[in-house]
């Protein structure tokens, strides 16, 4: 899906930076991409994008976790049960700092009560809006070139987008974020010149 919106996002004339984790997938012409591996890299790679971007989408499922310890050596294989310690991974959108002038759109990828995760996600993450997944059905979403999603945002309002392949789905998600863009622009425009009368 992060291809598919990045390819979207370019093919409408904006500049576009892909941070991706290792995918199969080539990255779309006129996009700039910052290939990441693990969840720290990804962390590092949208804080240091995220001060110049107007508009960030952070569609990336994210490991929740990693191991606590890394071992130098391989780690030999023995006849009884073995665990591995696994810490939380840094929650990159939580993490970062709250800017008037991006517009931040997360993604929730869920199996269940989809509508209330999301909209707890949007109230929880700083986000102006969440896409919304169910990735219960094997047909759309993870590996599969169709999604159907459901769009939240802050003032309560739903959108449905029905089952299409991710190029059509990533063509309106472009264009409804690039509408709230401009009327969360123009409403700042209206703040600002009624503050100068
Ligand atoms: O809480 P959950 O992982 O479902 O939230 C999904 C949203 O949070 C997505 O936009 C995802 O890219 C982002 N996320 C993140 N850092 C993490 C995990 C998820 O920014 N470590």
């Amino acid at each position: 899906m992060g291809y598919a919106l990045a390819a979207a996002a370019r093919a409408a004339g904006h500049k576009v930076e892909l941070i991706s984790g290792p995918v199969c997938l080539p990255p779309p012409r006129g996009v700039k991409l910052i290939p990441v591996i693990t969840a720290d890299e990804m962390f590092a790679a949208v804080h240091s994008s995220f001060p110049h971007a107007d508009v960030l989408v952070m569609c990336a499922a994210v490991a929740d976790y990693q191991a606590a310890r890394m071992s130098r050596r391989k780690i030999k294989k023995k006849t009884e049960e073995f665990s591995l310690v696994l810490k939380p991974t840094r929650d990159i959108l939580l993490s970062l700092p709250r800017r008037r002038d991006c517009f931040v759109v997360g993604f929730a990828a869920e199996t269940n009560d989809l509508a209330r995760h999301a909209r707890a996600k949007l109230a929880r993450k700083n986000c102006e809006m969440v896409i919304a997944n169910d990735v219960s059905h094997a047909e759309i979403g993870m590996e599969s070139d169709e999604n159907a999603v459901t769009i939240f945002q802050r003032e309560g309002r739903t959108r449905v987008l029905k089952r299409a392949p991710k190029k059509e789905i990533a063509r309106e998600l472009v264009k409804i974020i690039l509408r709230e863009v401009q009327k969360s622009f123009d409403k700042k425009m209206l703040r600002m010149n009624d503050s100068d009368t």
